[in-house]
């Protein structure tokens, strides 16, 4: 008997699809679509592309329908954070054809699509670009254009020279100053939304001060303006009116996007244990892009040691020298603007945790040198926050590999170590959004008897045998 294919088999699949060179002479011609796991990230991102004279579209938030979008179109049994990013660029993909009545042949000619790889651990590389590329090239957009940077910035393979948009230090810049101006703003919501006399008067504050920085951040000269308006912010977010209450500090961590999206990716899960009477610590991005400097270390550490020739080393020392400068840059550049908006003012929890120092306290319960989608700081972060926060959250995506080992795995010795840590997992899937916010208000509710148990002095009860270990990490 002859066994035959079926006739639902989709080559490109496994030969690879098509990745044509945006070329700069077609530069006024092209629009670029864009968004960065959060609103506030590519909202700052609009600064560079209007300096450089490109066309753009900011397409913002992450949506429910994205990840419904990613399971129609995508492969199966992706991880939640794939079906929410590829499903975003399809449905947009969809509504500009259905809003311009252009044909899906115009939309390839006239559009691009900037993003980041979404490398969170070594579990899914290269899959987040394939990925994209499958769900555009199967809803008709054939041969649609995809500008994808990974973690070091630069696209793989590299984008020749006449191509219209260079992923050069300009970009590299502007994206790491977009991120950390979004962590500000984002800093100022945990503070202002929880604790204002008028929740809508300080969250329209905050959208006036965005506006205020966008306009700055277009200027040629934001290097040198942008210090100034951020002193001219800080005080402005320090003169909203604020409660004098307690609220119970609730830690969120777990895999980036999980942790990072602010938006229907994990739920709105920040804003939603803020509007129920807990204040959370911020999520801040400028801290995951330290790690991924740190991580590159280490990693080019071994590689030096293992080395099997002289060539092979040089390459790891060279490749080690240029991460301790974009490690110590965004580190150098989070503390100068830090320094001028002043968060404390207007009550922000700013401070970014050294990760080598986590590191070194989860050590013992995952190893370090495991980097699939931060599992040993998130062990770290745990140990050291036991004794000082009332409820931490452990957001672990729906078929997350990396998560999954340490969200349920690692994390019940932990909480075996401390008993009285508030730990709560789970498991962001686009939907079933009732049930994990109703797991969410419990943590809550334990979060505010914690509160009062702690100040009423009650002692935590903590295995014995591990209080050697260090809990000093904040820098
Ligand atoms: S760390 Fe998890 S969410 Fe991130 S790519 Fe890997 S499996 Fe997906």
């Amino acid at each position: 008997m002859t066994i035959k294919a079926p006739k639902t088999v989709q080559t490109e699949n496994w030969q690879g699809y098509k990745n044509p060179v945006w070329h700069k002479k077609d530069k006024k011609n092209v629009t670029i679509l864009y968004n960065m796991i959060e609103r506030r990230k590519s909202f700052f991102l609009r600064a560079y592309m209007e300096r450089n004279g490109y066309n753009y579209v900011d397409l913002g938030d992450h949506v429910k329908e994205d990840v419904q979008f990613g399971r129609e179109w995508g492969t199966r049994m992706q991880c939640n954070p794939i079906y929410f990013t590829a499903g975003a660029i399809i449905r947009n993909l969809l509504r500009i054809e259905k809003e311009t009545g252009l044909s899906k042949e115009k939309i390839v000619n006239d559009y691009v699509f900037l993003g980041g790889g979404g490398q969170c651990g070594p579990c899914r590389y290269g899959m987040y670009p394939q990925e994209y590329m499958k769900v555009a090239n199967s809803a008709g957009f054939k041969d649609f254009r995809f500008l994808i940077f990974n973690s070091d910035i630069i696209q793989d393979p590299p984008i020749p020279k006449e191509a219209a948009f260079q992923f050069d230090v300009g970009f590299k810049v502007n994206f790491m100053l977009s991120f950390i101006l979004a962590d500000f703003m984002h800093i100022a919501e945990c503070a202002l939304r929880p604790y204002a006399m008028d929740k809508e008067a300080a969250l329209k504050t905050i959208t006036q001060c965005e506006e205020m920085i966008l306009e700055t951040f277009k200027s040629k000269l934001y290097l040198f303006k942008l210090p100034g308006v951020l002193r001219k912010v800080g005080k402005i977010l320090a003169a909203v009116p604020r409660k004098d209450i307690k609220l119970p500090q609730i830690f969120i961590t777990g895999e980036i996007f999980a942790n990072m999206a602010h938006n229907d990716g994990n739920y709105n899960l920040r804003r939603f244990i803020m509007d129920e009477g807990g204040e959370v610590l911020p999520g801040i991005f400028s801290q995951r892009g330290s790690y991924e400097g740190w991580r590159r270390i280490k990693e080019a550490e071994r590689k030096i040691q293992y080395a099997a020739s002289p060539k092979e080393k040089r390459y790891w020392q060279i490749y080690s020298f240029r991460q301790k400068i974009s490690y110590n840059l965004v580190k150098k550049a989070y503390a100068w603007l830090e320094k001028a908006i002043d968060p404390k003012q207007f009550g922000g929890k700013s401070e970014m945790h050294d990760v080598a120092e986590l590191a070194k306290i989860g050590d013992e319960h995952y190893n370090t040198l495991i980097f699939g989608g931060e599992g040993n700081i998130e062990i770290g972060e745990a140990i050291y926050y036991q004794d000082k926060i009332d409820g931490f959250v452990s957001v672990k995506p729906f078929g997350c590999m990396p998560s999954s080992g340490v969200s349920d795995g690692v994390q019940s010795k932990i909480i075996g170590m401390y008993p009285h840590l508030n730990f709560l997992s789970i498991e962001t899937s686009g939907d079933n959004e009732v049930n994990i916010l109703s797991r969410v208000s419990m943590m809550l509710f334990k979060a505010k008897q914690r509160m009062k148990e702690r100040e009423m002095g009650v002692k935590p009860v903590v295995d014995a045998s591990n209080l050697d270990i260090i809990t000093t990490c904040r820098e």
